[in-house]
């Protein structure tokens, strides 16, 4: 049995917000495993283009590559889309024999505000615990979502620290300008995204 942590996003790119947060969650919540989950091709066109999988997957991999703790999971990549979030903790729990309560599904506080409007909420409360992270510009009304979740009070822990201000759409719009992400981005993904040329 293990007590795992999982940590989905779209990583494009993976940063410094996101390792901080596995960082502390993963001290606060006693766990002995993170997985970062990144999610696969959008099946239809969205609003911007993502970056091929292949990027993001290696851009992780470069980012805990000095953490055995952190492990890449490839379980949104592997199967076919739809990647429903009950789905994902469904098949990270099997692979890793975690209860419903020693599974963690990690998202900073703008992820929680949507999550009345994911699919089935109120089933991937019921398969796991929610780690649910501050971020910076998001306020949670955590008695309105509740209203709507009835789980989510008892399947909620905060993880406290302080609000890490980076996001992905920040660091690409700073590569865009061509201004360093030094300090947001671990130094070999800083290193890949000049080498493959991404987000210019
Ligand atoms: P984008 O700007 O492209 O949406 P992002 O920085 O939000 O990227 P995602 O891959 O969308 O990164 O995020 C994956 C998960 O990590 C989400 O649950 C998100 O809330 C959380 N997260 C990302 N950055 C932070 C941060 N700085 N603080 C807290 N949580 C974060
Ligand atoms: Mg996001």
């Amino acid at each position: 049995m293990v007590r795992v942590g999982v940590l989905g996003g779209t990583f494009d790119p993976v940063h410094n917000g996101h390792l901080a947060v596995a960082e502390t969650v993963f001290h606060a919540l006693h766990l002995q495993r993170i997985l970062f989950v990144p999610a696969g091709e959008p099946p239809h066109k969205t609003s911007r283009r993502i970056t091929p999988i292949a990027h993001r997957v290696q851009m992780v991999s470069l980012a805990i590559a000095d953490r055995p703790e952190f492990a890449l999971s490839l379980i949104d990549v592997a199967r076919p889309g739809p990647h429903y979030s009950v789905d994902t903790v469904r098949l990270a729990r099997q692979a890793h024999q975690a209860s419903k309560d020693d599974c963690f599904f990690v998202t900073g506080a703008d992820a929680l505000i949507d999550l009345p409007d994911w699919h089935l909420p109120q089933q991937l409360l019921s398969l796991c615990r929610l780690a649910v992270a501050h971020r910076p510009g998001y306020q949670p009304d955590i008695a309105a979502l509740s209203r709507r979740l009835p789980l989510l009070p008892e399947r909620i822990v905060w993880v406290e620290m302080p609000g890490i201000p980076i996001s992905a759409t920040a660091v690409r719009a700073g590569v865009k300008r061509k201004q360093s992400i030094a300090g947001v981005v671990p130094a070999a993904v800083a290193d890949y995204i000049a080498a493959q040329n991404l987000y210019r």
